[in-house]
């Protein structure tokens, strides 16, 4: 029935998302209930007003008693609180009010400073005499200070100050009265007094300790329940955790870099050089505003692979950024924390994740980049890859420069044609063509078997794959620029192996009693006839495989099904209006059937097969230049007229109609089609060709060269037909594949004629005009 009278001093809080209000009040003194007058509202009672403080002073028996009491609590409290960091504001204050409030006062106030439990605190309050009240304080000192010792003993050992300040309440909680509180409530406390102090020892940015230690202000004032709270606090978390100044050491020896490269990528001879070179630099210069590397390449070729063998050449951590479909500038620079789920971009993000400031962070697939509404996340990426502005990238959700001068960037793309111009113009291009054959096969035993057979469990003495089996995997069963679905063949060989092996080491624990009787036989049999054993073998007789289990095509048809490619391409010229073109696609190169037939009609062109302008203008150009030049070469329609359009429709088609093409290098093609149409004669089968042509009947260089030899090596074809200004593309190719194919330099029309045609495609005689026609 003893209360305490207080003094409502200040009321904050609101009543969203919940209703929740602090209270601030000054204690005035203690009082009994007498008579309850009436409970609502709110209760009334007639009360007696229990601690009136002169009674205490004023000439009372117990003086003497009493002064002593005062006297030794006042020594306790000095004690502890010098105890303290005097440093600090809030102790050095304490100190000054122990010695100018009356002595009387000490016991409450000092009650509801030190750590004490609800239920010591009710009881001091419910303490009416003073005398009772200092008895019962003093042990809750003792215990205090003895806490206290106890703490700085293991501290001195761990060198570490963190709780030192958590006896000590803020200022405002100093007040003459009580404030009950949750020892949950506490804890929260304790914590952000550790970020608090952990923001002091960051190594930040001044900006951003600024911004930090405004932010840990208002976060104390802020009650927990408010949504405010938890976003402020995990933005002082982030703030803590990224590397400001944390780095890893570079340790860069070219020497050591080229053989890592080398150990880790086969071929690839011209990027390996330019990272070489870069690394050089790197090396000598320590803070190089160097280019921003950006491999362009068909997919499965090794981009992404290279720049982690650079990271481990560098001994820096790798962070991928997969920047494919992103199409929010946010993505990239984070949102403003007003917003609800706000978070940093995937920068901070990464280099939160890494724990350092100079990562290597590979930009996958920028040429995938997608503009919104939200924004061009491009245009972000301009002033994270700009090496004169990223010093002090500023992302939006952290709202103060953070300095990404020490990340490497490199990126990588398909194609350069959809990367925003003023982005690439940041970076230097290498571009990483596709393998030939031989190259994957190296590729393939060197790399991909190794590491698939270290996936699967599996060991060389349990598998063996020739190289004439890893031939016929790339050649039937893929077509493709990288490895990568060669990778994943491969994989799958491996799990049927997998799957044998494992069978064969069961039976081979328990043998069944149909395979002791019959087995023996069956062993001798292979054995006599030496025949490699093929996983349809050892699928129908029940024994363990003879180790190694050799993949010859035989497995290979068992394993992956019948050949996917067929090289079809002689089948497919057995007819007059057919030609192969090569074609440059972000995948790589590939063959391209072009097909023609002519029909009566009034002189149309009809084309088909998603042609872009560029190509139309193209099909328009070859047939302008063929209806010029029809006399020349004896070229007529099907009424042997030399007007080629008189009467007669064209139509022209580029297989694999759903796919949309562009570009000029198609012209020559046309060209040799219509060509062969009108003439009917057969274009040679393994004769490949590409090039833009002129109303002259010039021929144009046109891009892409290598990987378009390559498709052609792949498909088998021998002759391919290049415009005479691309010669110089040619150096790139590997010996060996240049020696397999004769090329043809072509710089008019009548010499890719005349290559594409078997004898020839002459200017002919009256004579030859007349057979033709028989
Ligand atoms: P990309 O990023 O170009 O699409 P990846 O780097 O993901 O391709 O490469 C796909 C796989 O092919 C990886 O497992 C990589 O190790 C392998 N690979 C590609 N090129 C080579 C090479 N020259 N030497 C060894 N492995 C390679």
């Amino acid at each position: 029935r003893i209360g305490t009278a207080a003094l409502a001093v200040q009321v904050v809080g609101s009543n969203w998302p919940k209703p929740h209000y602090t209270l601030l009040v000054t204690g005035l003194c203690r009082f009994q209930i007498l008579q309850l007058l009436k409970e609502k509202p709110y209760p009334v009672a007639e009360v007696q007003q229990l601690d009136r403080l002169e009674q205490f002073t004023n000439g009372h028996k117990s003086e003497e008693e009493l002064g002593e009491l005062s006297e030794q609590f006042y020594k306790y409290a000095v004690q502890l609180v010098e105890m303290l960091d005097m440093s600090v504001p809030a102790v050095a204050k304490l100190r000054r009010l122990l010695d100018n409030l009356p002595r009387e006062a000490l016991p409450d106030i000092l009650t509801s400073i030190i750590r004490t439990t609800n239920q010591e605190k009710l009881q001091i309050l419910d303490a009416v005499r003073l005398e009772e009240r200092f008895k019962m304080t003093i042990p809750l000192l003792v215990r205090q200070i003895e806490g206290l010792k106890l703490l700085q003993k293991t501290r001195k050992s761990k060198q570490d100050d963190d709780k030192r300040i958590v006896a000590i309440r803020p200022n405002r909680r100093i007040t003459h009265g009580s404030i009950t509180e949750d020892e949950e409530e506490e804890e929260d406390h304790d914590d952000v007094v550790m970020l608090e102090k952990k923001i002091r020892t960051s190594s930040m940015s001044e900006q951003a300790l600024k911004v930090c230690l405004k932010e840990i202000k208002r976060l104390k004032k802020m009650p927990q329940s408010m949504p405010e709270y938890a976003l402020t606090r995990n933005y002082l978390e982030l703030m803590v955790e990224l590397p400001w100044n944390k780095s890893t050491k570079d340790r860069l020896e070219i020497r050591a870099a080229r053989i890592v490269l080398d150990n880790d990528h086969y071929a690839m001879e011209k990027l390996k050089k330019r990272v070489l070179e870069y690394l050089a630099v790197r090396q000598l210069k320590n803070n190089l505003k160097g280019p921003i590397l950006c491999f362009v390449g068909p997919p499965g070729v090794g981009k992404t692979s290279v720049g982690r063998s650079i990271a481990k050449t560098l001994g820096r951590e790798f962070h991928r950024i997969a920047l494919g479909g992103v199409c929010d500038q946010s993505d990239i620079r984070g949102h403003r924390r007003t917003y609800v789920g706000s978070m940093p971009g995937r920068i901070i993000n990464g280099l939160k994740t890494v724990g350092v400031n100079n990562p290597v962070f590979l930009l996958d697939e920028v040429d995938k980049l997608a503009k919104s509404l939200q924004g061009d996340p491009a245009a972000a990426l301009l002033e994270v890859l700009d090496p004169e502005q990223n010093h002090s990238f500023t992302d939006h959700y952290l709202n103060v420069a953070f300095d990404l001068s020490q990340v490497l960037f490199i990126a990588t793309a398909n194609t350069t044609a959809t990367i925003p111009p003023a982005l690439l113009d940041r970076m230097e291009v290498i571009q990483v063509p596709g393998y030939t054959q031989e190259e994957k096969i190296e590729i393939a035993h060197r790399h991909l078997i190794p590491k698939q057979l270290e996936l699967h469990g599996l060991t060389p003495q349990q598998i063996q794959i020739p190289q004439v089996t890893t031939l016929g995997i790339i050649t039937r069963y893929t077509r493709e620029a990288g490895v990568r679905a060669l990778d994943r063949k491969l994989g799958a060989i491996c799990r049927a192996v997998a799957v044998k092996v494992a069978e064969g080491q069961h039976k081979e624990a328990k043998p069944d009693r149909a395979e002791v009787g019959e087995g023996e036989d069956c062993k001798e049999h292979i054995t006599e006839d030496a025949k490699p054993e093929s996983i349809s073998d050892t699928a129908d007789l029940a024994l363990p495989p003879e180790m190694p289990i050799l993949i010859d095509f035989h497995a290979l048809k068992d394993i992956l099904g019948p050949p996917m490619y067929d090289m079809e391409v002689s089948e497919r010229l057995n007819q007059p209006g057919v030609a192969i073109g090569l074609a440059w696609t972000p995948l790589g190169g590939e063959i391209m059937f072009v097909e023609a037939s002519r029909m009566e009609g009034e002189g149309q062109l009809t084309l088909t097969g998603q042609l872009g302008d560029v190509m139309k203008e193209s099909a328009h150009l070859a047939i302008s230049w063929l209806r010029s030049n029809a006399k020349r070469y004896q070229l007529t329609n099907a009424s042997g007229s030399f007007d080629l359009l008189d009467n007669t429709d064209i139509h022209l088609h580029f297989p694999a109609g759903a796919v949309t093409k562009d570009g000029p290098s198609a012209g020559v093609t046309i060209v040799t089609c219509l060509a062969s149409l009108f003439s009917g004669r057969l274009v040679c089968s393994d004769v490949a060709m590409t090039g833009e042509i002129t109303l002259r009947g010039l021929v144009l260089p046109v891009g892409g060269i290598k990987d378009k030899v390559l498709a052609a090596h792949r498909a088998g074809l021998k002759r391919i037909i290049i415009p005479q200004r691309n010669e110089k593309d040619l150096e790139e190719l590997a010996a060996p594949v240049r020696q397999e194919l004769t090329f043809v330099l072509a710089a008019c029309l009548d010499e890719v004629l005349n290559a594409a045609f078997d004898g020839g495609f002459a200017v002919k005689a009256r004579l030859e005009h007349l057979n033709s026609k028989l």
